[in-house]
């Protein structure tokens, strides 16, 4: 298997005027070419921090980040943060203008994105205009723009209810696949980790350290919302909502 991304001895500690806040203790873990990986954990255990630490939007205090030469990452953030007044088109090609990147090339594949995956008729609309899970679609595409080889994801349905959510995530999934992706997702619900990963990092309570990593096995590769129904799928329910609940 090539290895994209290699996490070795990760430590962070936010240092403020009056004291010291430990957010991560000797984190390790490796990322594989064509896998989705989630990372689960309690709020504020110090995921987000790690996922801006990988995408060098925050510093690490102690350990190594290693990514394979010339890879790309790509960060999707929680919230979809569209500009209202640009219409949605415009907002998708946005990091590429931001990286002064929009080459009639570029502009014609986030085009074909856009065709690819139903939302051409809304290219010239608002974002407002758009359902909750049609706007991560185009934030999916904003960050597909600048061709990464990395998916990092942070929470990327938590804004949505229930029932998109499980439309969304079964979408992006096919965007990530179809496209051929990695992706490294943070997640807090167990559900949605198992059901769309190959392997599930189980994180503590802040200063947050890997409890356990589960590679997911099953009977038979669906869709996230197919894999609900894995005769496996409780059992890796069980053993997360474990780590999660219980402290040592
Ligand atoms: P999660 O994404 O798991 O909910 P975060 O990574 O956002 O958690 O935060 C982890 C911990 O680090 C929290 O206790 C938070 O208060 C703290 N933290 C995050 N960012 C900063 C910062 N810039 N300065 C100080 N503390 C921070
Ligand atoms: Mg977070």
């Amino acid at each position: 298997m090539n290895k994209l991304l290699s996490v070795k001895n990760l430590n962070k500690v936010y240092y403020n005027k009056k004291d010291e806040i430990e957010a991560i203790k000797d984190i390790s873990f490796d990322l594989y070419e064509g896998e989705f990986v989630s990372i689960v954990g309690p709020s504020g255990c110090g995921k987000s921090t790690l996922l801006n630490i990988l995408t060098n939007m925050d510093n690490l205090t102690k350990g190594n980040i290693e990514l394979k030469e010339n890879l790309k990452l790509g960060y999707m953030l929680q919230s979809d943060s569209m500009l209202s007044w640009r219409k949605v088109i415009d907002n998708a090609l946005l990091s590429l203008e931001i990286k002064k990147e929009k080459t009639e090339e570029n502009i014609a594949y986030v085009k074909d994105l856009f065709k690819k995956y139903g939302l051409l008729e809304f290219m010239d609309k608002r974002p407002f205009e758009l359902s909750g899970g049609m706007r991560q679609r185009v934030a999916l595409i904003r960050t597909l723009a600048l061709k990464p080889d990395i998916l990092i994801l942070d929470e990327p349905f938590s804004k949505l209810d229930y029932q998109s959510r499980l439309k969304v995530s079964d979408d992006v999934y096919k965007i990530i696949k179809e496209e051929g992706k990695t992706a490294l997702m943070v997640t807090h619900d167990l559900a949605e980790a198992i059901s769309i990963s190959d392997r599930v990092i189980v994180l503590s309570d802040r200063p947050c350290t890997i409890k356990n990593i589960y590679k997911i096995k099953r009977e038979k590769e669906g869709t996230p919302i197919e894999n609900r129904k894995d005769k496996n799928f409780a059992n890796y329910y069980d053993l997360i909502w474990k780590d999660l609940m219980f402290h040592e």
